[in-house]
This record gives C-alpha cells, sequence and structure tokens, in this order.
C-alpha cells in the first residue's frame, strides 16, 4: 500500500500546486464562502448551473494543500453532474475521509479516492470536506458564509 499512498500524496500536490478551474465565474448563477478556522482555508464557489445540472463550477482562495487539492479536484468531478448526483458524490466522498466507507464506495469515488489517507487525520477531514460543504451552500442559494465550526 505504501506505494499507493505515495501515488495518493503526488496526485493532492500536484492539484495544490497548479488547482484547476481555479478562476472566478462572472457571471455566476451561485456562489459561497466557507471558512474552515482550524486550519485558515477559504474559498469561494462558483457555479453556472444549466437547469439542474453544473454546466460550469471554479473557484478561488488559499488553504492547505489538502483544501485546496480537494477543492480543485472536486470541480473537475462535478461539471456536467446534476445536483442529485453531486449531493450523491459528496455523501459518498464524506464517507472515504471519515473512513466509513467501504471498497465499493471508493471505486465510485474514481479519482476523488485519493482522499481516503485523510480519515487517519481526523483535523484534516475539515480541510478535505471545506469546499464540498461549501458547494451545498452555493447549491442552496445561501447568502451567510459557511464554517466548519
Ligand atoms: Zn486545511
Amino acid at each position: 500500500m505504501a506505494d499507493l499512498r505515495d501515488l495518493y500524496q503526488e496526485v493532492i500536490l500536484e492539484h495544490s500546486k497548479a488547482p484547476r478551474n481555479y478562476r472566478e465565474l462572472k457571471p455566476a448563477d451561485h456562489q459561497a464562502q466557507g471558512y474552515n478556522p482550524l486550519c485558515g482555508d477559504r474559498f469561494t464557489i462558483y457555479l453556472q448551473m444549466d437547469a439542474d445540472r453544473i454546466r460550469d463550477i471554479s473557484f478561488q482562495g488559499s488553504g492547505c494543500a489538502i483544501s485546496k487539492a480537494s477543492a480543485s479536484m472536486m470541480t473537475q468531478s462535478l461539471k456536467g453532474k446534476t445536483r442529485t448526483e453531486a449531493h450523491e458524490l459528496f455523501n459518498n466522498f464524506h464517507e472515504v475521509v471519515t473512513g466509513q466507507g467501504g471498497g465499493r464506495d471508493q471505486a465510485e469515488l474514481g479519482k476523488l479516492a485519493v482522499f481516503s489517507g485523510v480519515c487517519e487525520f481526523p483535523l484534516r477531514v475539515k480541510c478535505a470536506t471545506l469546499a464540498w460543504h461549501t458547494l451545498e451552500a452555493a447549491l442552496e442559494g445561501k447568502q451567510e458564509a459557511v464554517s466548519t465550526e
């Protein structure tokens, strides 16, 4: 498993150094801000919707490698997905990063499975899920910033 772990770390580092979809969407149909006070991660998620489908998604902000890589990979995974599919993917992702998911869930997660090692570091779970909580707030059209506290 050590090799796989190294590969996961490499993927996370690569995304944190060169985040995908890192820009402001103008005009955005929805946007929300998220903040993780424990680590100082702070991101804004932007969405353009096509009825119930995510046509485009982007983010901006700053944070640790895990939070940034998670936001980057989340935007890659969600483009073209419906709201329902996005919720399902988040539930799945949440189970894996909190160590409740089995192998089956990791297979469904695809690339996002690189975050499975996060379950060994409970404080890092908030880093990994911040972008997702912020996404949910954006989809629900919440105005106030989301905090993991
Ligand atoms: Zn963090």
